[in-house]
């Protein structure tokens, strides 16, 4: 089967087609992240609505809470939260290793950790991630990884390195899900040495997509979009190219620039239940006074739930009293604000357009914010 169609490119940036157990998705593709089986606050009948074509799920929480045998037992992760759409789950690594305080040990067999639901000892190894996976039912299963933060020393990201390839090596012909896709991950920080030796091993494994893990975990943007450049060249061209965790505008753009296809993070809704809403003017903290009598929508061009009915005034009101409706519409509209975003940096790249499109759009974002006073 060919999971993966690359239809355009155009400089760096590609378009394509993920094809799934669950459905096709059109690439590049931004994945809202749904930690516990949710995407906070929004239903999925919503998210298909707002454009949403892929979900994230976390394979760390859900195992916790409620363990992935129930969820196997009601149907598996699209029935029991009722999303027919595809699904990727992570493998937890990220949350182990990014949770330092709860790290006890990692050896060549796997990690221990505490959980963070009730502080006892666990183990995640790739057998066992694999095994989540499989039974949560994913379209895409990631391969557990070791990820750590920026900053670490040299030695600290080699052995990072290793241990990463020797558990894809045992993670990649265990069991898994009918239909389900299986990705590694690429680390190696911002070490172009590491990076390349992380690449090349696991291309040499011949998984079905990879990942470029282990960046925007702490380190300044320049030096990390320079990483993303050198990260995604060294991944095969055939194959679905994934950048973990960026989900900010520019940013966003930035990783489509460098050939990444697909990508998730938790910045659009939970940037919402800040009382904030990501826009063409730059991001608006919709607690500010100056809002109070603003009539117009969050953003003038989105088509989105919110700015079809309500205006930044009454949207304004409902955050400062607390109200979960205010929360609710400013996620729908982070959303549809990125889904948006992303359609239109592939509508670009179809066209042939994409550099002068970013330039416009990355122009745009950083544009000072002209108020009414
Ligand atoms: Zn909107």
């Amino acid at each position: 089967m060919n999971w993966f169609t690359l239809s355009t490119t155009d400089g760096d940036a590609r378009a394509g087609v993920l094809h799934t157990a669950h459905g096709d998705v059109p690439t590049p593709a931004f994945m809202p992240v749904g930690t516990k089986g949710s995407v906070k606050a929004v239903a999925p009948d919503e998210l298909r609505a707002l454009g949403v074509t892929i979900l994230l799920g976390n394979a760390y929480h859900l195992h916790f809470r409620p363990g992935e045998e129930v969820v196997a037992e009601l149907g598996g992760l699209h029935s029991f939260m009722s999303w027919d759409g595809p699904i990727l789950t992570d493998s937890g690594g990220f949350q182990v290793f990014s949770l330092r305080d709860t790290l006890l040990g990692t050896d060549d067999d796997g990690v221990t950790f505490r959980s963070v639901y009730d502080g006892r000892a666990e183990r995640f190894t790739p057998e066992l991630a694999a095994r989540i996976q499989e039974l949560l039912g994913s379209d895409v299963a990631m391969c557990l990884d070791i990820c750590p933060p920026a900053g670490v020393p040299r030695a600290e990201l080699e052995q990072a390195v290793r241990r990463t390839t020797l558990w894809a090596r045992r993670q990649r012909d265990l069991p898994r899900a009918p239909g389900q896709l299986r990705f590694a991950i690429t680390q190696g920080g911002l070490d172009p040495e590491l990076r390349r030796r992380s690449s090349e091993e696991l291309a040499a494994l011949d998984f079905d997509g990879y990942a470029v893990g282990g960046l925007s975990v702490g380190e300044h943007r320049p030096p990390m979009f320079e990483a993303t450049t050198h990260a995604a060249v060294l991944l095969p061209e055939d194959k679905p190219r994934y950048f973990m965790g960026i989900g900010d505008p520019e940013g966003v753009i930035e990783v489509i620039a460098r050939g990444i296809d697909m990508f998730d993070c938790v910045l659009p809704t939970r940037t919402a239940r800040t009382g904030s809403a990501l826009t063409w003017e730059g991001r608006l903290n919709l607690r500010n006074a100056r809002f109070a009598r603003d009539a117009r929508p969050l953003d003038e061009d989105c088509a989105c739930p919110a700015c079809t009915s309500f205006t930044r005034a009454y949207i304004r009101h409902l955050v400062n009293q607390q109200e979960i409706l205010g929360l609710r519409l400013l996620s729908l509209h982070n959303l549809r604000f990125l889904i948006d975003l992303v359609a239109a940096a592939r509508h670009a790249i179809e066209r042939g357009a994409f550099a002068s499109w970013r330039t416009d759009a990355l122009d745009r974002l950083a544009r000072p914010t002209v108020e009414l006073t």
